[in-house]
């Protein structure tokens, strides 16, 4: 990294930095005296709770949620844990669904539910991550279902086609929850016209702060509480408000309404730009997803003979920070294979993990620049070259060795 270089921040996937007007809005409500929302008989309670109010109107409208009512809660993982879990407590006859690209809150309640005696079901997805209609059809009408998909996946990029699904989840009488935690603000959603009966959202993925997150419930759909106590949200998750990180993330979700579509816009420049020049520069580059149907802003890829982590570390040594798929099975020497664990979203997309030594995922966001893209156009076929040159992998190649492993 250059001496007066600024760092490089491609990682919005999985953390963007909250916006000015996010932070002034969360200083006012710690600030301002509030009381306890619940505590009606006071001015102070009153104010807290139209804080609340003001947030939940700002989260609806980015979502369309004319038809249901928005729950706050901490997260996205908390959301999908009340969605889901909750869901099925009180609609004990239904099966379980989703794709094995889900996040690990899904997949890990699966698992939970599974001993509890939900039936679970996996909906197949291409090698590029785009769900199997036909087979969500086959699914579903075996019996009435709980489909979960999010709209985009955070380590390839994948969006799906939600009206699509919803419509097919529509007639065999299936619900479905939707995580956008990585669409929100990115991609245009209306859950109320696409028929979603569920849908998570975090905070700090739409430039809002982190422990905060909100759950959509459509008004014909009825879950249970995770949780037991006061009737904060309406029973479904009490304990007091996180009145200042409610406050944040509704006013994350006004921005990123207001500026969606030019948002999307300059990201998928931007990211056109790096997906080509990484195509023009880079040897042994594989890309993952859906070069189409993806994220805007969003690049992710593997390198041939080269590791993930080594490839993240030189990055960042060079002032760029990324994200990494989990490293595959590698098959440079000197490595103990049975210590590495493959990413369950490259294995399910069926990249061939005996050559796979760990993904990249760049992902840009708004504050990002046409300049930090060339920068990294600039630093990446260097450091791959680099590494290319300590590959034992590479090195088998160029002798023309049989390499694989599996
Ligand atoms: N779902 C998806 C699609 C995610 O990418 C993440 C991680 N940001 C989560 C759920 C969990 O989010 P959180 O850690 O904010 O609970």
């Amino acid at each position: 990294m250059k001496k007066g270089e600024q760092f490089i921040f491609f990682d919005n996937i999985n953390t963007t930095f909250p916006d000015p007007e996010v932070v002034d809005i969360i200083n006012k409500t710690l600030t301002a005296r509030l009381g306890n929302p619940s505590s009606h008989v006071h001015s102070a309670g009153i104010a807290a709770a139209a804080v609340i109010d003001t947030a939940r109107e700002k989260v609806s409208s980015l979502i369309g949620a004319g038809n249901g009512t928005i729950t706050f809660t901490s997260g996205a993982t908390e959301s999908n844990n009340l969605a889901i879990s909750g869901f099925l407590r009180a609609n004990s006859r239904f099966q379980f669904a989703f794709p094995p690209v889900e996040h690990f809150s899904v997949i890990n309640q699966a698992f939970e539910l599974r001993k509890s005696g939900v039936k679970v079901r996996n909906i197949e997805i291409d090698s590029t991550g785009i769900v199997d209609l036909n087979c969500l059809e086959r699914t579903i009408s075996e019996q009435r279902t709980l489909v979960s998909i999010a709209f985009a996946n955070p380590e390839i990029g994948t969006t799906q086609d939600m009206p699509a699904i919803s419509e097919i989840c529509r007639q065999h009488g299936a619900v479905l929850h939707c995580d956008c935690t990585a669409a929100a603000g990115l991609m245009e959603i209306n859950a109320s016209e696409m028929g979603i009966g569920l849908l998570t959202l975090s905070g700090h993925n739409l430039y809002g702060p982190a422990g905060v997150g909100a759950l959509f419930i459509a008004d014909d759909v009825k879950i249970a509480p995770l949780f037991f106590g006061g009737n904060q949200e309406g029973g479904l998750r009490p304990g007091m408000e996180n009145v200042p990180g409610i406050a944040g993330m509704g006013e994350a979700c006004r921005i990123a309404k207001d500026g969606i579509e030019s948002y999307r816009d300059y990201l998928r420049k931007l990211g056109r730009k790096l997906w080509d020049g990484l195509a023009d520069s880079v040897r042994f580059l594989h890309f993952t997803g859906h070069e189409e149907k993806r994220l805007p802003g969003h690049v992710s890829f593997w390198v041939e003979h080269v590791e993930g982590e080594s490839l993240l570390l030189l990055l960042n040594m060079n002032g760029i920070m990324a994200s990494s798929g989990s490293a595959c099975s590698s098959n440079l020497k000197g490595k103990d294979e049975s210590e590495l664990v493959a990413s369950h979203v490259l294995t399910a997309v069926g990249v061939p993990t005996y050559i796979c030594a760990g993904s990249i995922t760049f992902s840009m966001g708004k504050n990002n620049t046409e300049e930090e893209v060339d920068r990294v156009l600039e630093t990446m076929p260097r450091i791959v070259e680099r590494l290319l040159e300590m590959s034992p992998s590479y090195e088998d190649y160029k002798k023309g060795k049989e390499t694989h492993h599996g």
